[in-house]
């Protein structure tokens, strides 16, 4: 049987990024992926800000497109972003993980494809772990298990356990070929469609990857709304977004792909982050943020503390991985449920007109400041807009009450007979 320090199971970002930093350190690694090749189930639109590219070391060949614009499209405004420099990327999703993989084995370790996780038995500190390849029984030892299997938390959720409270979320994406005037109408830019036109319960999304590949998505949360019950099937907001937005007809693209997939993020951050030897990494203990449903960065990040954890326990400094549970909650946990928080508020409360209203605040915001935001959660810089805001309410009273007067002026004052 084939001895390693660490098996990861799941090859998404948190695995990927785990696997390479533990065998890049030294230590003999198992990547496995149920999947035959990270092409397959490329689901992820993969909006990132740069920040990503410079803190986990990821090369150009893993980028579709660069974008220095920001659009919010809602049910009757448009506000526009612009900044000098590329604020971010839109990764190509298959690649990313290609690559990570690539990097494990580089490293010396290995990466076993199209090898599904079945079950496991921990005796003393060594884990006997059940792989399925092609049919075929596999078992490898290990001396601590990772599981990165997202929202299936294959490993650490014991099956008929019960589960937890999550909020859950969907979304659909195509990939599209379309003519270089349609691509440079959203190249360059995060396009994002809220409100009930466009996505009660979620939002819609266009993306750019190279000339002439576009991604068009929809996603939603899975709860009821206070105000919107009837809700039509995500593709159908896709198909809005290509017909009323893109003015396409199905003969004017190329559908390249159609992909998706579900989140299931634990509210309060309440997952089973450890049990003995075995850690749960990435989106299995609910590193993806719920209000933008980003998520690879913060996999990336939470794989990079549960491997230096996974160091110590090998190194025996620690003997349990209770500390990265509390480094995981300090890291994520405030900021997490604010935007839980405001997640379920935007997506199953608020009416269209306070999406407006957002719109109008943020517009006098630099694309630096909506990515602070947006990206970083810095609620703070909100109150950059607010001068600007109140002077356009201020200018805007001043403008009916004149008006008003005008009018009240006009009737008193009226020569008889003169309209
Ligand atoms: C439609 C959609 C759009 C998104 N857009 C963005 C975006 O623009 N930007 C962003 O940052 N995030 C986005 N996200 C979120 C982001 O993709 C996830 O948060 C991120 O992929 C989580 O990484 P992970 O490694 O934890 O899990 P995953 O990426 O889900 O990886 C889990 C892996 O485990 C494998 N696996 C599962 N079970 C087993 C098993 N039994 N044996 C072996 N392997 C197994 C799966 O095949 C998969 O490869 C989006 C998500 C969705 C659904």
């Amino acid at each position: 049987m084939q001895e390693f320090d660490v098996v990861v199971v799941g090859g998404g970002p948190a695995g990927g990024q785990c696997a390479r930093s533990l065998a890049k350190a030294g230590r003999q690694v198992l990547l496995v992926e149920r999947h035959q090749t990270f092409a397959i189930n490329s689901f992820s639109s993969a909006g990132t800000p740069l920040e990503t590219m410079t803190q986990y070391d990821l090369p150009d060949s893993v980028v579709g497109a660069y974008w220095d614009k920001f659009v919010i499209v809602t049910s009757t405004k448009v506000g526009r972003w612009q900044a000098v420099n590329p604020q971010g990327t839109v990764l190509d999703f298959g690649k990313l993980r290609e690559f990570l993989a690539s990097e494990v084995r580089r490293y010396g370790s290995e990466v076993w494809m199209g090898c599904r996780y079945v079950s496991h038995a921990t005796a003393s500190d060594s884990t006997e772990v059940l792989l399925m390849q092609s049919q075929t029984p596999v078992r490898v030892r290990t001396k601590v298990l990772v599981d990165a299997t997202g929202p299936f938390r294959a490993v650490i959720q014991a099956r008929g356990q019960a589960e937890p409270d999550y909020l859950v979320g969907t979304g659909i994406e195509y990939l599209i070929e379309v003519e270089d005037a349609v691509y440079q109408q959203c190249a360059d830019a995060l396009t994002f469609f809220l409100g009930y036109k466009w996505m009660p319960k979620g939002y819609s999304w266009i993306f750019p990857m190279a000339a002439p590949q576009l991604k068009v998505g929809a996603a939603l949360f899975k709860a009821d709304h206070q105000y919107v019950k009837q809700m039509q099937p995500l593709k159908h907001y896709i198909h809005l977004l290509l017909q009323d937005y893109l003015n396409l007809t199905p003969d004017d693209y190329r559908l390249v792909e159609v992909h998706g997939a579900t989140l299931k993020y634990c509210s309060g951050l309440q997952d089973v982050y450890y049990q003995g030897n075995t850690i749960a990494i990435g989106d299995a203990v609910s590193t993806v943020n719920m209000l933008g449903g980003e998520g690879i960065r913060h996999a990336m990040q939470g794989a990079e503390i549960a491997s230096d954890y996974i160091q110590r326990y090998l190194a025996g400094q620690v003997a349990s991985f209770q500390p990265y549970q509390a480094e995981m909650h300090r890291v994520f946990l405030k900021t997490w449920n604010l935007s839980e928080q405001l997640s379920k508020k935007r997506y199953l409360q608020d009416e269209d007109e306070i999406l407006d209203k957002m719109v109008n605040y943020l517009q006098p915001l630099s694309l630096e400041d909506v990515v602070d935001i947006l990206f970083y959660y810095r609620f703070d810089r909100l109150s950059k807009g607010l001068p600007q805001y109140l002077l356009r309410k201020l200018d805007a009273f001043w403008t009916r009450t004149g008006a008003r007067l005008k009018k009240i002026w006009s009737t008193v004052f009226a020569k008889p007979g003169v309209e």
